[in-house]
């Protein structure tokens, strides 16, 4: 049996994170039977509230944030008895409360940080002088690890004194996604793309983030982000990972984060050299999403009129190694954009020769399409003959489409909080972020951030519902290419 009994402490219980997310994640394990029988959960926040006031809260936020047709009765009352709270303010040293509440249970401690970093030393340390850091004690951190290298260092090293790399779980939940696991059955499993994963087969690859929303009342915080700190330093840079590293030698840990970093050791440097050929910066005016219409970024709620924080990127990375020399990942990401769709997509090369001259002009090339959202999937863009008789072979483009709600059509497809959580409780540390990856992606990064400082590359701006700045379209049409739309 793979589950443990374990008490998955919630630090932020109150917060957006564990509400939307958190959860009602933990509620589906439950449902779905994988918790174990003695698992706890214990919410931790500022207010004071008794374990049933706690309960009711968390009645109310599972009907806001589960669908109707997944809360039962039965689950909900055995996911009630494991629920239990404590009033903390987690900068003070005041964690006997909490130390009471674990000791006397053979439960490994999960202990999950849904608080803003820079809570992290202050409640790993409070932590600590209680000995509730030690192993097999595990800790999950949320993302940002960090505005820049130096920040990012800052709080590993200050985590990192409290506990372990083994104990420590940086969440980034792109890995948690079906899809994106489904990258590693479709390159390690199937010979067809093992064996046409590299320069020899493929022309170039895109990574896509689109986003309809804009800043969602958050604009203070998320313009001392910006997109290329909030999407490619994590999300997109992993994807990338996980298309361009090295069959690991196993499914484990070690084995695929180690793989990982050589990718991300191979990213070419971006400077001020070459910025203004590899990167476009841009920012939405306003304009219509849909039908509706929405402000620019700098008329929304709470914006500084000066800003000049970036809501799209669009990049052109290359690693510098034996697999993909010469061939360009295209990353693209932003808000504001005419709909809402992650997804890679990988184009082959063309044939060298074109026997079917007489019917069809141009072969396009074969694509392999990943959809992370919003309708997760895989498809297969590739020629074939049109049946009929006739004196010229007549091509026609299909799509063989593997659409995950269609082809496992009784399968619920698990939200990626589900999985990591599960696989923290499970002490799994393969789809979590090494302290190494974090620190690398930082490095490239900055470097990015420190061209567009020198360069004083301000961002161009696009019509919010548009796939951002012109300038976007002739990064690629440069290489002779283009956006898949
Ligand atoms: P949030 O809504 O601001 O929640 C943070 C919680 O921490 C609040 O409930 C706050 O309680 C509590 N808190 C702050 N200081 C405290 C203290 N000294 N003692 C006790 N409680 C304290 O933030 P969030 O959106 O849930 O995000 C949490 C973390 O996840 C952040 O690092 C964020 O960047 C990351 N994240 C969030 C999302 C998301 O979708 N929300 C997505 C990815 C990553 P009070 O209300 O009492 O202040």
């Amino acid at each position: 049996n793979r589950q443990q009994s374990c008490d998955l402490i919630l630090f932020g219980v109150k917060g957006d994170l564990a509400r939307r997310k958190l959860l009602p994640a933990i509620y589906q394990l439950d449902k779905a039977g994988l918790l174990a029988a003695g698992t706890r959960v214990i919410g931790v926040a500022r207010e004071s509230a008794s374990d049933s006031e706690f309960c009711a809260s968390v009645e109310q936020t599972l009907k806001q944030f589960v669908a109707v047709e997944e809360i039962d009765k039965t689950t909900f009352e055995r996911f009630c008895k494991r629920l239990q709270y404590v009033s903390l303010d987690f900068s003070s040293d005041q964690y006997q409360a909490l130390a009471d509440k674990l000791s006397g249970f053979d439960n490994t401690p999960v202990y999950y940080l849904a608080t803003p970093p820079s809570l992290y030393a202050a409640i790993c340390k409070g932590l600590e002088q209680r000995a509730l850091n030690l192993e097999p004690a595990r800790v999950i951190l949320e993302k940002p690890i960090g505005h820049d290298l130096a920040s990012s260092k800052e709080i590993n090293q200050q985590v990192g004194q409290y506990f372990k790399e083994s104990q420590i779980y940086r969440i980034d939940h792109y890995l948690g996604k079906e899809t994106v696991l489904n990258l590693l059955a479709l390159r390690f499993a199937n010979s067809l793309f093992s064996s046409n994963w590299d320069h020899n087969a493929i022309d170039h690859i895109q990574i896509t983030a689109a986003e309809q929303v804009g800043v969602e009342g958050r604009w203070s915080y998320y313009d001392d982000a910006g997109q290329l700190r909030d999407m490619v330093q994590n999300h997109l840079l992993q994807v990338l990972a996980l298309i361009a590293m090295e069959p690991p030698s196993r499914l484990d840990a070690d084995s695929i984060r180690e793989e990982k970093l050589k990718v991300l050791k191979a990213l070419r440097p971006i400077d001020e050299s070459n910025s203004h050929i590899t990167t476009v910066r841009g920012q939405y005016s306003a304009g219509f999403v849909g039908s509706k219409q929405v402000p620019a970024y700098l008329g929304e709620e709470g914006a500084q009129a000066d800003s000049d924080t970036e809501t799209f990127v669009a990049l052109k990375a290359q690693l510098d190694n034996w697999r993909w020399s010469g061939v360009p990942f295209y990353l693209r990401t932003g808000k504001r954009m005419p709909e809402k769709r992650s997804e890679v997509v990988i184009t082959f090369k063309e044939q060298p020769h074109n026997i079917f001259h007489e019917t069809t002009s141009k072969l396009p090339a074969n694509k392999l399409i990943i959809r992370l959202q919003p309708d997760e999937g895989v498809e297969v863009q590739m020629l074939n003959k049109i049946p009929g008789l006739g004196k010229n072979m007549q091509l026609k483009a299909t799509t063989l489409d593997l659409s995950f709600d269609e082809t496992f059509e009784k399968k619920r497809i698990a939200d990626a909080y589900e999985r990591l959580l599960l696989e923290a409780i499970n002490g799994n540390q393969y789809l979590f972020v090494h302290r190494d990856e974090v620190e690398h992606a930082w490095r490239w990064v900055d470097g990015i951030l420190d061209a567009w400082q020198t360069t004083e590359e301000k961002p161009k701006s696009y019509q919010a519902g548009t796939w951002g700045p012109v300038a976007a379209i002739s990064l690629l049409a440069h290489d002779g290419r283009q956006w898949d739309e």
